[in-house]
């Protein structure tokens, strides 16, 4: 079938506008969030129903049309970045919330619903629903679960995978799959609704979601310690752990990320200091007010300079909203901001930030790092340009020299973000030649023809 026919077809499933085809009208899905990786697709149709979206499936299956599925494309490993020719599905357009059910601790939602809006439908019932990445005033729960995303709040309560209850998904080959239920306890059969969490759109199209909810904490503490060392909030991030308290949010900011944060969003942090540390903790009013004395305690004995409590709901909202905005005052200082993902075991925490600052002087870059480093999860972002090829090389030198020191201690290429085009050199190094073949042959069985994602995670 021609283009134009694909498009006729794709009009008559969803309706003429809900398909995008002129050249200028598909420059905004020709990229995600990550920098550097662009290509226009064929056509882009947004969807209302999960028989739109299997109708469309059908159709690409039947042109061999490759299907890139899209969500607020704002990914940072180019998972929602086009291939050639293909077909962007974007399921914004499916972005109800359609059931919170109280009893069961629930709540039900189309895959194009905000991540932030899910949260908010929880809380009118005193309910919670945790996982809040950076993004989630725009990140669709469909991209979230795709990427298995984590959040701010990822040490004590997890990541999305952690609430997910069940799952609705086109099949490659059009068929509607429902996987899980409302169930506490479930053992029938393979848990094929896990195999399709951070599937990252190789596998099927998640057209709704069954997510579990937690009641809301009664109590919140939010405080900022300062310090002249990264080792040292590195090490007070470990001994905090070591000491067995589980604090909601432990987030780290570098000097140069610390000082474009205030730049832009002038919430009074101090850039003088080499680190800052954000940490909250929340639950019963009791525990939160022990937890936090002890917290303080143990980074003024590792030699913070500085501890300040916020005063009021108002103050903890606006630092936690202060490290939502560092990858957005990061980019504003160079043309193009790789933000990459590595985690490592907590324990390494202080020998890998110290790695990111010599490596950003061995290849005499500018590296911002940020990151969640409760769950020893480090952002080195690379504010460069990249129409600088010799600068662009010393970049790809060194974030292959930080993610090889990744994994000789032990961590993980991506510990939020996915694989999609960034990180796919790395994968087999990381899982090993029998692993890395398993998984080939998993996206072979659920999807024979490559029709969804393809060219992502996989060389
Ligand atoms: C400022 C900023 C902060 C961020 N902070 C965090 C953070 O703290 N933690 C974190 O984990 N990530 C973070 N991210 C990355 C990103 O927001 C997440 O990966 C998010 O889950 C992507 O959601 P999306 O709707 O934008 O998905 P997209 O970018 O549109 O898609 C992401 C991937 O999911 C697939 N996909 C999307 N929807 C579906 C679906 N319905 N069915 C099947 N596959 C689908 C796509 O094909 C693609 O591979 C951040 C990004 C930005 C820009």
């Amino acid at each position: 079938m021609s283009r134009e026919g694909v498009l006729d077809a794709l009009a008559s499933i969803c309706g003429a506008d809900a398909v995008l085809s002129s050249a200028e009208d598909l420059v905004p899905y020709s990229f995600d969030g990550t920098a550097a990786l662009k290509m226009r697709p064929s056509a882009v149709v947004f969807p209302r129903t999960t028989a739109q979206v299997a109708e469309c499936v059908r159709l690409a299956a039947a042109t061999s049309t490759p299907i890139v599925t899209r969500g607020s494309g704002t990914g940072l490993s180019g998972g929602a970045v086009p291939t050639p020719g293909c077909l962007v599905v974007c399921l914004t357009h499916m972005d109800a919330i359609l059931e919170v059910d109280p009893r069961n601790l629930t709540l039900r939602a189309q895959p194009g619903a905000i991540t932030q809006r899910i949260d908010e439908a929880a809380g009118r019932h005193g309910l919670f629903y945790p996982p809040d990445p950076g993004s989630q005033r725009i990140s669709t729960i469909g991209g979230n679960v795709a990427e298995n995303s984590g959040g701010l709040r990822g040490l004590k309560y997890g990541v999305t995978r952690d609430y997910v209850m069940g799952l609705e998904i086109v099949l490659a080959d059009g068929q509607i799959a429902r996987l899980g239920n409302a169930c506490v306890k479930d053992v029938a059969g393979y848990s094929l609704k896990d195999l399709f969490i951070g599937s990252e759109g190789t596998l099927g199209i998640i057209t709704e979601v069954l997510l579990k909810l937690v009641p809301r904490p009664l109590a919140r503490r939010t405080m900022l310690a300062l310090y002249d060392s990264i080792e040292d909030a590195a090490e007070t991030v470990s001994a905090i752990v070591a000491a067995r308290i589980i604090p909601c949010t432990l987030e780290f900011l570098d000097r140069v990320t610390a000082g474009c944060v205030e730049d832009y969003a002038h919430v009074g942090l101090p850039t003088d200091c080499e680190a800052v540390l954000l940490m909250e903790t929340d639950g019963h009013p009791a525990a939160v007010a022990d937890e936090a004395a002890k917290m303080e305690e143990i980074a003024r004995s590792h030699q913070a300079r500085d501890v300040r409590t916020a005063r009021n709901d108002a103050e903890a909202l606006q630092l936690a909203a202060a490290r939502r905005n560092a990858f957005a005052a990061l980019a504003r200082r160079r043309p193009t901001t790789i933000l990459e993902g590595v985690t490592v075991p907590r324990s390494e925490l202080a020998t890998m930030v110290s790695f990111i600052a010599a490596t950003a002087a061995r290849y005499e870059l500018q590296i911002g790092t940020f990151g969640h480093m409760g769950d020893g999860n480090l952002h080195p972002t690379f504010l460069t340009d990249e129409r600088n090829a010799d600068e662009m090389d010393r970049v790809h030198r060194a974030l292959d020299a930080i993610v090889t020191r990744t994994l000789e201690l032990g961590g993980t290429i991506t510990g939020e973000h996915g694989v999609g085009l960034a990180k796919k050199p790395w994968l087999r190094q990381q899982m090993g030649d029998a692993s890395y073949t398993l998984m080939k042959q998993v996206k072979r069985a659920v999807d024979p023809h490559g029709l969804l994602n393809p060219g992502k995670m996989f060389d």
